[in-house]
């Protein structure tokens, strides 16, 4: 028989499975290995068997008797169905007080119904995000792990000795909460993500037909910009991209692009939960959308020839002092963002009775996931000066950079309503903050509306209480 020999098991060995197991070998540990098809976890062994200490099993049976108690199983194994059946036949030859990790991108209600099964069997299950890609596996990710607060204490240490660190050297891991937290959390980075990318590309764009520079002066631009508040991975890998000739062409690679952005469905995740949470996510909804746009072929087609300001670029003079203002537009649309996705985060929280701590899941996103950035170590000192932080944008050091960017941020999303380049990105953004700002909003006039079609009621400014109004008198 096989002696139990291993600290943890990873099953499922596609790319980011036998990464994530060559990082755990890599330090020290002891890992058991396995795959449905065999021939993977050969062809493992035999590439990176001399990285460290592998137990190749070849079933299930032998792959759970590898494992020291309490046994530890990460699987990673395609989201969905696939995750369900692994799921199922590992359940059936673990006993109580072992620990079942879901290291794919599962949506955060299948982790909480499938904790919930796996709790009655005994079984701790730990839907965990992971996120930084097939390096961020292999190099250091950062991981989110929901679960028991027992499955943690045996984990942690595991997993916190795998993930990237920051760079004051904590490990860029920690437990988020019960159930789905983890998935959640995850959920909403790449939801994060999804905005900073539009974001970017809204910046490009203007620097493009606004400013009037080449990819190759906008690459420069964002070289630069990645030296100040910006710097971030998704900011120095824009300026690797733009700076990229295409070998066939000889032009730059962005132009030889299609212009048809896809999506796997995090991002429309994030924006679904949003809306069943009540929470406006307007960044991340109009960069799930503008992928969306992107991709109507026949909506763009049809609409092509609809008259609009013809694209002059700006005089050259000009341009770089236009720049400068797109660098403070995009830094504030961006504290917009992100102060959505923690009110996601927080609105979820407490929905769930998750008690995530805000700031700590900044902290393990400074490094290891692909919206690393020095901006995060911002967002957790704020939540750490205050937990209860209502919007990141009440937070003292935000307020004055956002504050102090209104006019050039107003003054970028006018350009570009004149000059008809479409930025939903930053457009939403601004009309969020202006809406938090307003002392009215005509929502009283919506309210009124739907009094006198609906007999919805409205409460008023100068009394309490709900009122009704006969409209019309005695129609
Ligand atoms: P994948 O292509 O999503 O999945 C392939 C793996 O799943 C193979 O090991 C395959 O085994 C196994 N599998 C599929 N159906 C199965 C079934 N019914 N029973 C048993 N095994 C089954 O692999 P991946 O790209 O490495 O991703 C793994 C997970 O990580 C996914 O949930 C993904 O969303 C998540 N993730 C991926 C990334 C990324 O950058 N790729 C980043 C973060 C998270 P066979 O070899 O036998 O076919």
């Amino acid at each position: 028989a096989t002696p139990a020999t291993a600290q943890i098991g990873v099953t499922g060995l596609a790319v980011m499975g036998s990464n994530l197991a060559r990082n755990f070998a890599r330090h020290g540990h002891t890992v058991a290995v396995h795959n449905r098809t065999y021939a993977k976890t050969e062809a493992l062994i035999g590439e990176h068997g001399h990285e460290g200490n592998f137990v190749p099993a070849e079933t299930a049976e032998e792959f759970v008797a590898a494992l020291q108690k309490p046994r530890r199983i990460v699987i990673m194994v395609k989201a969905g169905d696939p995750t369900d059946a692994v799921i199922g036949e590992f359940a059936a030859l673990l006993e109580p007080g072992d620990v079942i990790i879901d290291g794919g991108n599962a949506h955060f209600a299948d982790t909480r119904r499938r904790e919930k099964e796996l709790r009655e069997k005994g079984i701790h299950f730990v839907g965990a995000g992971i996120s930084g890609g097939e390096e961020g596996a292999l190099h250091g990710p950062s991981i989110m792990p929901g679960g028991s607060e027992e499955s943690y204490n045996s984990l942690g240490p595991l997993l916190e000795s795998i993930a990237a660190k920051a760079k004051d050297g904590t490990p860029c891991c920690t437990h988020i909460g019960p159930d789905g937290a983890g998935h959640f959390v995850k959920m909403v980075h790449n939801g994060i993500e999804y905005a900073d990318m539009q974001l970017i590309a809204e910046a490009y764009d203007l620097l493009r037909h606004v400013a009037g520079y080449e990819p190759q002066r906008i690459a420069e631009t964002f070289r630069t910009w990645n030296t100040g508040r910006l710097d971030s991975y998704l900011i120095e890998i824009t300026a690797e991209v733009l700076a990229h000739t295409d070998a066939a062409t000889g032009r730059p690679f962005v132009d030889v692009v299609a212009d048809g952005a896809e999506q796997k469905g995090t991002g429309r995740w994030t924006v679904q939960t949003a809306l069943d949470l009540g929470i406006p996510v307007s960044g991340i909804a109009e960069a799930v959308f503008a992928r969306s746009v992107s991709g109507h072929a026949d909506l763009r087609g049809a609409a092509r020839e609809l008259p609009g300001p013809a694209r002059e670029p700006l005089a050259p003079a000009a341009a770089g002092e236009f720049a400068a203002l797109v660098e403070e537009a995009l830094y504030a649309s961006k504290v917009v963002s992100y102060a959505q996705g923690w009110n996601m985060i927080s609105a979820a929280s407490a929905e769930y009775g998750w008690d995530i701590d805000l700031g700590a899941v900044a902290a393990i996103w400074r490094g290891g996931c692909i919206i690393r950035a020095a901006f995060l170590d911002r967002i957790r000192a704020a939540f750490a000066a205050d937990p209860q932080l209502p919007t990141l944008l009440a937070d003292k050091g935000f307020a004055a950079e956002v504050g102090k960017a209104q006019d050039a941020w107003r003054s970028v999303v006018a350009t570009a309503v004149g000059r008809g380049v479409p930025t939903p990105g930053f457009s939403a953004a601004l009309a969020y903050y202006d809406a938090l700002r307003a002392e009215r909003l005509p929502a009283a006039l919506t309210q009124a509306q739907r009094d006198f079609f609906g007999a919805h009621t409205y409460r008023r400014t100068d009394r309490e209480g709900s009122f009704h109004t006969l409209w019309g008198g005695d129609r």
